[in-house]
């Protein structure tokens, strides 16, 4: 969290001495904004800040707020503050105001359905109207934390109030490893354990996932009885804490076993075809949580990606079907997941990227703030029915494309389509080295920059752009 720890340095040092900066007639800011998905330590950074500083903490939480009598809240945030300013008067002190899940009371007033919440909107116009009578020689910080940037009242985010917004994002690959250090201390581990090789199966987790994996971990090599904690318990975990436990008396027929494998196989197969799919991490057909078995691939920590990697994506997703259907004859609801995620991602090229040919560079969905986690934002739509119906076609285009491409790279690797699935049939779980291996795939750890260039780049063309070229060459 390296960037996020330097900007809070910034407000320890007002903290700290507030008057070398108000000297030359600075203001010392009133209220710090830390946003970012949950589990990512944001409560911790406040009071690490608090502790460095060596001032008061008192905090509370956004949540306490919503099922309480009206008055009640506006009448508590009075009174922290008061409290506050109290005590960096007799003190001399600072003091910093902690507001965990400012979304459950910040949300944007007058918005909700039949009307707005009197209590919430009551308890956000007290805390704004505390934010701005602070006298300038008070050396109180409000610190907030929320993963719902998006759905904050303006009013909120206005100089003189929220103005500094740090973004606590979920740690990089180096800082997952550092994080992995930090949890396995006192725990016994075997030295085969690799904690960079975990750092890099686990993009996307949050500081709390990581610890979690650490100590199911322990508790998984405890019930094997064994003296220390091995990278099958590392790995095991790991899939745990992404997916549930495993599944292993779950009866499965034959025939559901068999659609399982061959919906895997055709994921797993097609993401190997591909040229800017991320590396194959591996396959199984054990059912775990909810899903029935599962294709893992080595998550890049990315956030940028182009519009042939987003149609790769879908590509990859919808060819769990493909391969059902090529291979079987039919279809299952197996492909649910994939399905909707899928469908998400066309909608948002379309809609939210300006990635559709015929739609062109515009924004239909009106979308703010960055994209936790997958979660359903709150749009704005501003557009005709015709356009709906256009952009409804356009969605529909990149998934009947993908579908197709995904179905075509299948039909042409049939063989080892084939061989993919019946080993898994008979193996279950094969990591990604083994099914290389198994297909006749280069075999060498892909690195970590993906710059295997055995894979043909594949181009996307939509409908509209297949049938001018056949109009071109008849
Ligand atoms: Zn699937």
């Amino acid at each position: 969290m390296d960037e996020a720890k330097e900007e809070l340095k910034e407000i320890i040092e007002f903290l700290k001495d507030p008057k070398k900066f108000q000297r030359l007639g600075g203001k010392i800011p009133r209220g710090v904004l830390l946003t970012g998905p949950p589990g990512t330590g944001k409560t911790l950074l406040a009071k690490a800040v608090s502790g460095e500083a060596e001032v008061q903490f008192s905090s509370l939480s956004g949540s306490d707020f919503v099922e309480m009598f009206v008055g009640v809240g506006a009448a508590r945030v009075r009174d922290l503050f008061e409290q506050a300013k109290r005590y960096t008067k007799t003190s001399g002190k600072g003091c910093i105001i902690f507001i965990d899940e400012i979304d459950a009371v910040g949300r944007q007033r007058f918005s909700g359905i039949g009307g707005g919440h009197d209590e919430r909107e009551q308890t956000l116009n007290a805390l704004l109207a505390e934010m701005d009578g602070f006298g300038t020689d008070e050396s109180v910080i409000v610190v907030a934390a929320t993963n719902r940037p998006d759905v904050l009242d303006p009013a909120l985010l206005r100089p003189g109030r929220f103005d500094r917004l740090i973004v606590v994002d979920s740690p990089d690959i180096k800082g997952r490893e550092e994080i992995l250090k930090v949890h396995v201390r006192g725990k016994k581990v075997s030295p085969n354990v690799s904690l960079n090789k975990i750092a890099r199966q686990t993009a996307g987790f949050s500081g709390a996932d990581l610890a979690n994996l650490c100590n199911e971990s322990a508790l998984l090599a405890a019930r094997r009885e064994k003296e220390e904690i091995t990278m099958d318990e590392m790995d095991e975990a790991i899939d745990r804490v992404l997916m549930g436990p495993q599944r292993k008396s779950r009866v499965i027929n034959e025939h559901e076993k068999k659609i399982t494998a061959f919906h895997e196989a055709g994921h797993a197969l097609v993401a190997l075809l591909l040229p800017k799919v991320k590396s194959l991490d591996k396959v199984t057909i054990i059912p775990r949580g909810l899903a029935g078995g599962y294709t893992k691939l080595l998550d890049e920590d990315k956030k940028l990606y182009t519009k042939n990697e987003l149609i790769e994506g879908i590509t990859v997703s919808l060819a769990g079907r493909a391969s059902e259907e090529l291979a079987l004859g039919e279809i299952s609801i197996g492909a649910h997941d994939d399905i909707e995620k899928a469908t998400k991602l066309a909608r948002n090229m379309v809609c939210v990227f300006g990635m559709s040919e015929k739609l062109g560079h515009i924004s239909f969905d009106k979308q703010s703030g960055p994209i936790f986690l997958g979660r359903d934002l709150v749009t704005e739509k501003h557009y005709s029915e015709k356009t709906a119906e256009e952009i409804d076609k356009e969605i529909k285009a990149i998934i009947d494309q993908c579908y197709h491409m995904a179905k075509e790279l299948l039909e042409k690797n049939r063989e080892k389509l084939y061989t993919f699935a019946n080993t898994l049939l008979e193996k279950e779980t094969l990591d990604g080295e083994e099914v290389k291996r198994l297909l006749g795939f280069k075999t060498e750890e892909k690195p970590q920059d993906d710059s295997e260039k055995t894979k043909e780049p594949i181009d996307f063309k939509t409908e509209e752009e297949n049938k001018d070229d056949n109009s071109e060459n008849p």
